[in-house]
């Protein structure tokens, strides 16, 4: 959607002056049941009560909108099982505000035009106050199924509605076990002391949040109150936040237009510690020092390198958020406020790069969006292409090449797992309808879509003039969401000799095969840069494979591997995984050699190892992996472990750790690994764990479409973990 619109007129005003044409209508979403594309969208409000006792939300929501055409007969908006709506109404916008409407640029035009931020609008009141609200009238409003990941909620509008007339939607609800709202009792948090929780909304969860056109091509600016118990901090993905000082009250204004999955809210026994001029950690205060030492002044360098690169930041502030290890990924490019797990601090050089990758989200992701689920990669390619830039510019080009390599390596692991026809090995992916579009993300999306960026970068023949051609892209494009044409078509016309010599459809290269051909990328990057990092890598894991073991453990114990970086110990690793089972003889001379050793390395490193051992049944080291199950307890680090656990000759191990830990697991891992540990047991063979709550019986595995790849895959459930990966 364009940033300015100047379609809107006052009801009444039939000789209104010559305006723009209207904005083409969205692109059609199969993942979305609204009706999106008949209206738009200017802003919404939010008025919530967290009542984490209940696990619900109370909200009260205001839309408003205006029609493209007259005379609508309905608003359809996404929604879900897990919301509960109490009642619609209508109001038309307040005279001056439709008056206004009409005078270009007119009340609809988003706020950045002004100087400084706008003030925040009036937000709806709570949700138990009475609910007559001035000026409005009650709406009909009925809910359809439409998918196991969603609904349909229908509101009938009044029938005079003209084209372009302001008015407003107001929508009473509660939502109780939604797949985008995790509540965690005290006992899953570090504290043990107060409930948190947190929201999750890419890629369709936030309907179970609040009623919207949940679609990436429809952004609106956002508000919101929220009201919670007592000492708990509510923090959302806001350029403005605000404390009001009575009970527990917040306010938040996002004053760019965002798509309803950046909508982003946490609560819990947060605190705060500036780690640099506009960015601060928020984390549970046993956390905080850790946090904050590991990333003071880390972020604005790598905030400042990416405006050297893309331009201003212009989201104000990056702060960064730290979750308990029940976050079902890694991390989240929620804007102003990064969510990230806190299980990943100890793992610096990851910590690192996913910190970097959220930050370049604030570009390409954040500012400017892929319009429809089937191009993720335009998300995810540039993003992970200007978080290579980042780290060029601020570690230097071998320590990137090394991340690179350890990624393509997972990569081809992948493709190796699915097979090259593989349809979710595409870039532009096809998406059916019923289909959870978090099906479709895999490291194709990135990876693959890293490589096409890095080509096109190549085609112009210098970094740096790639580098403001993005630049210029971010200019033209932000807080709109585009398609790969516009990034296409923009690259042609920045580059004009490159469209003359027809760059597009170079036989073998064509850009075409480049988004619809399945298997490998058409080209990679040259590593080579990279070489005095991996090179000690690939030597070391020859010697072990190659030659005479006796002779291999005498040259590997000269390498001290303890100086090496967490990416070539992690890539070392990786290979020695691939090659398992490996030769009993093998895999005990290894652990002699680096069994101690890596058990003191961080959680990235320790993992790897462990698998080793799982998969080559070496059982001197298993209570190594119980130690580890025992004290993790995110899906990252235990559900890898506990697939190869059950994979092997090890269920009843698996078995007696899982009864051991299961209390401390959220009930959603808790589920997940009851299912893998379930398998090959036969059907209601599952073994049992008291089902805790938050959505038991929801057909909705809320974690699942985060990680996993689609159903049409091969082997179905292959998750990035399989390929030592998070994303
Ligand atoms: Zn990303």
């Amino acid at each position: 959607m364009a940033a300015q619109c100047c379609c809107c007129k006052a009801p009444g005003a039939e000789a209104a002056p010559a305006r723009p044409p209207p904005e083409p209508p969205p692109a059609l979403d199969v993942a979305s049941a609204s009706s999106a594309q008949l209206f738009r969208l200017r802003h919404l409000q939010l008025g919530l009560e967290l009542r984490p006792e209940a696990r619900e939300l109370a909200g009260c929501l205001v839309l408003e909108l205006c029609a493209l055409r007259p005379a609508p007969r309905a608003l359809v908006l996404d929604a879900h099982p897990a919301l509960r709506l109490h009642s619609a109404a209508f109001r038309r916008a307040p005279a001056a505000a439709a008056a206004a409407a009409a005078e270009p640029p007119c009340a609809f035009a988003f706020a950045a035009a002004g100087p400084g931020p706008a003030p925040p609008p009036p937000l709806p009141a709570f949700p138990e106050a009475p609910g007559a609200e001035p000026d409005c009238c009650p709406l009909a409003f009925r809910v359809d199924p439409f998918t196991d990941y969603g609904s349909s909620l229908t509101v009938t509008l009044p029938p005079e509605l003209q084209a372009h007339q302001p008015f407003q939607v107001i929508l009473r609800y509660t939502s109780t076990d939604a797949p985008a709202i995790w509540w965690l009792d005290p006992e899953l948090t570090y504290g043990n002391a107060k409930p948190f929780v947190f929201t999750q909304g890419h890629s369709v969860c936030n309907r179970s949040f609040f009623p919207c056109f949940d679609t990436p091509a429809v952004k609106c600016t956002y508000s919101a109150v929220v009201k919670a118990p007592s000492g708990v901090q509510v923090l959302m993905s806001a350029t403005q936040s605000t404390y009001v000082e009575e009970e527990g009250v917040y306010r938040f204004h996002m004053e760019h237009p965002v798509p309803a999955y950046l909508v982003a809210l946490v609560a819990g026994d947060l605190q705060p510690a500036d780690i640099g001029p506009r960015s601060r950690v928020w984390a549970e205060p046993c956390l905080l020092p850790t946090a904050t030492s590991k990333l003071s002044g880390a972020v604005e360098q790598w905030l400042s390198a990416a405006e050297r690169l893309y331009g201003p930041y212009m989201w104000g502030r990056y702060d960064i958020v730290f979750l308990p290890p029940s976050f079902p990924i890694v991390a989240m490019e929620n804007p102003c406020l990064t969510f990230i797990i806190s299980s990943i601090l100890e793992s610096d050089e990851f910590l690192v790069i996913d910190v970097i990758h959220e930050v370049a989200h604030s570009w390409f992701g954040n500012a400017v969006t892929n319009a429809t689920w089937e191009e993720m990669w335009l998300s995810e390619g540039l993003a992970t292409y200007a978080q290579r830039r980042i780290t060029t510019e601020t570690y230097g080009a071998a320590f990137t090449c090394l991340e690179t390599a350890f990624r393509l390596d997972a990569l081809h692991r992948q493709m190796k797992l699915l097979g090259e026809d593989s349809p979710v090995s595409k870039l532009q992916v096809k998406l059916e309808p019923g289909v959870n579009p978090s099906h479709l993300m895999n490291l194709f999306t990135y990876e693959k879509g890293y490589c096409f960026v890095y080509y096109l970068s190549q085609l112009c023949g210098d970094p740096q003039r790639f580098d403001d051609f993005l630049r210029a892209y971010v200019e033209k494009y932000k807080f709109t969401s585009v398609v790969a044409q516009d990034l296409l078509d923009s690259f042609l016309s920045f580059f004009p000799e490159l469209k003359e010599q027809s760059v597009d459809c170079r036989a073998g290269l064509e850009f075409e095969r480049w988004l619809n051909a399945t298997g490998p990328p058409l080209a990679e990057p040259d590593l080579s840069q990279g070489s005095s990092l991996t090179r000690p890598v690939e030597a070391l894991f020859q010697l072990w494979t190659a030659e005479p073991l006796d002779q291999a453990a005498a040259s590997a114990s000269a390498i001290d591997i303890s100086k090496w970086r967490t990416f070539q110990t992690a890539l070392f690793l990786d290979r020695l995984l691939d090659g398992s089972p490996l030769p009993q003889e093998v895999v005990t001379r290894l652990s002699k050699c680096y069994s101690s050793l890596l058990d003191s390395m961080n959680a990235e490193i320790r993992i790897r190892w462990l698998q080793i051992v799982v998969r080559n049944d070496y059982y001197p080291d298993l209570h190594r992996v119980r130690r580890f199950l025992e004290s993790q307890m995110s899906r990252m680090y235990t559900i890898p472990l506990y697939e190869d656990l059950c994979t092997g000759a090890l269920k009843s191990f698996a078995l007696e750790v899982f009864y051991q830990t299961q209390g401390r697991l959220h009930p959603n891992l808790r589920r997940t690994i009851q299912q893998i540990l379930s398998q090959g047991l036969g059907p209601g063979a599952e073994p049992s764990a008291e089902q805790g709550g938050a959505g038991a019986d929801s057909e909705v595995d809320p974690e699942a479409p985060a990680l996993l790849l689609g159903d049409e895959a091969p082997g179905a459930a292959i998750s990035l973990r399989d390929v030592n990966v998070s994303a």
